[in-house]
């Protein structure tokens, strides 16, 4: 197969570690700047261009779309969609799981256990919403942030409202969630790949830190998913129509709950956590579903 892999930086582990595995397998994968390339948006005649040559013959292409730069980049990979190149995750996937609002809301529907979870516009409403979460302590969340940066949490009413009001302030949207005390500081990350969990590990946050993120210095080991988390996981990633995805929930009580689908999981950390072979696992999965325009939405 020839491959594209639409990423900005080379040098990162999961994308050297995808572009070794596609080799080894007898692939060629190139790396494209997705910021570099640029399209044609010509009727029935889809192209794009990188640095003058045009971009043509791939039959896959793996999406490693930085939060930064979605906009920019699902619309590099619908292009290649709508010519026929068959993408690892689709485009409508990618900007669903970015929203985590949008998320929420369908994995709600599909029944799949959350943190109870309120959001609303109007300031003035912010002490029924504080109400309908259940009361400090909260956990407050920026829609749109990532690793674990906007993520506070407020042990009383008082200073959840005081949180909200700042970030309010800023003109940005934000959750409002129960917190799951009881998950410790821990949370865990199944990786699903065509529809089976194929590595799972837990994270614990650093010392009196209730954020489990790597990049917020916790730490990384294997765990045993329990048939519910494992199931939990799956459907999760195929409500969000997610080939290859991550999916953090958390241990609560009544249950796992999720709290995010990453449709790019960076593979460092779960790699070393278990010592399987991800990056292999992804390739071998491109290879018994890529087929020439197979792209069910091609952009839709
Ligand atoms: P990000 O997308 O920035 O990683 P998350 O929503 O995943 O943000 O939250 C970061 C971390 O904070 C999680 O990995 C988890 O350890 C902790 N956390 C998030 N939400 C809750 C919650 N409702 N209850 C308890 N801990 C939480
Ligand atoms: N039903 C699709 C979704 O929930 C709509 C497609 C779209 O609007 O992107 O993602």
């Amino acid at each position: 197969m020839k491959i594209a892999m639409l990423a900005r930086n080379p040098t990162l582990y999961s994308h050297k570690r995808l572009k070794e595995a596609a080799e080894a397998r007898g692939h060629e994968l190139r790396i494209v700047n997705t910021l570099r390339c640029y399209m044609n948006i010509a009727s029935r005649r889809p192209e794009i261009y990188y640095d003058g040559e045009k971009l043509t013959g791939f039959d896959a292409v793996i999406p490693r779309i930085g939060a930064s730069v979605t906009f920019y980049g699902l619309a590099v990979l619908r292009q290649f969609e709508m010519m026929g190149v068959y993408p690892l995750n689709e485009s409508v996937a990618i900007g669903r799981s970015r929203d985590k609002l949008r998320s929420m809301q369908l994995l709600a529907r599909d029944g799949i256990g959350l943190p109870v979870t309120t959001f609303a516009h109007d300031p003035k409403q912010t002490e029924e919403v504080l109400k309908l979460a259940g009361g400090a302590p909260l956990v407050v969340k920026l829609l749109e942030g990532t690793q674990g940066l906007g993520v506070v949490l407020a042990d009383t009413d008082r200073s959840a409202k005081s949180v909200i009001e700042a970030f309010r302030a800023t003109g940005t949207n934000i959750l409002i969630q129960e917190f799951i005390k009881e998950a410790g500081g821990t949370d865990i990350r199944a990786l699903v790949i065509g529809g089976k969990v194929v590595a799972a590990m837990k994270r614990t946050g650093a010392e009196g830190e209730f954020r489990s993120n790597l990049h917020r210095g916790g730490s990384a080991r294997v765990i045993k998913l329990t048939p519910e988390e494992r199931s939990t996981a799956v459907r999760a990633a195929k409500c969000m129509g997610l080939a290859v995805c991550g999916v953090d929930m958390l241990r609560a009580n009544h249950g796992a709950v999720v709290m995010e689908v990453n449709s790019s999981p960076g593979l460092e950390g779960v790699e070393k956590a278990t010592g399987i072979d991800i990056a292999g696992k992804i390739i071998e999965h491109l290879e018994k579903a890529a087929k020439p325009h197979a792209t069910r939405t091609k952009g839709k």
